[in-house]
């Protein structure tokens, strides 16, 4: 019975998500990211943590960022302390997990084949989910990327902004902790 309400909350949440201005007018509003990151949680934490990723998108690196770029792993963290980023590649490398700065979606979605991606942590602005929500399939058992089902976590970005953009770090290290805590 829990089970059939977790998925009919989650089912409605995307369902909904596209009419979210219509239905914030009439006072009805919900937090998608925390509705899926909820209802995926488990299956989330039963992926071996070598299958799991944070892959972050680049606007949360720093203007200054020296990093390199390559073609097949996205941009080359050097953990130069200039913005949160090389921390949370740390604690990755710590814990085992994959760890990525990706420059698009497009380019997410290949990373995720290429490297057997199963779970991922991802972060994105309310625009990128309304984006995604439309464009790629999301199942009860994860969201499908070409060939492969990934299981995610989101934590929203502050804002709408593709240069300076900023996030609640300390969810995001807590998801990658609570991960493997279990
Ligand atoms: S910590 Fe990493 S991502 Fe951030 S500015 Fe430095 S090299 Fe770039």
């Amino acid at each position: 019975m829990r089970k059939a309400c977790s998925r009919l909350k989650f089912f409605s949440a995307v369902f909904f998500f596209p009419m979210r201005s219509l239905l914030g007018r009439i006072g009805l509003r919900y937090d998608l990211p925390s509705i899926a990151n909820a209802y995926y949680r488990d299956a989330f934490h039963r992926i071996p943590v070598r299958d799991r990723a944070v892959i972050l998108p680049h606007c949360l690196i720093s203007e200054k960022c020296q990093a390199r770029f390559s073609k097949d792993d996205g941009v080359l963290c050097v953990r130069c302390k200039k913005c949160n980023c090389g921390e949370v590649y740390s604690l990755c490398q710590e814990r085992g997990w994959q760890f990525y700065i990706t420059p698009s979606t497009g380019f997410t979605k290949r990373l995720v084949q290429r490297k057997g991606i199963r779970a991922a942590v991802g972060a994105a602005c309310d625009f990128e989910i309304a984006k995604g929500v439309r464009s790629t399939p999301i199942t009860f058992r994860g969201v499908r990327v070409k060939q492969s089902r990934v299981i995610p976590q989101v934590v929203l970005t502050d804002r709408y902004d593709c240069l300076k953009n900023d996030l609640d770090w300390g969810a995001l290290k807590g998801i990658i902790l609570d991960g493997i805590m279990e």
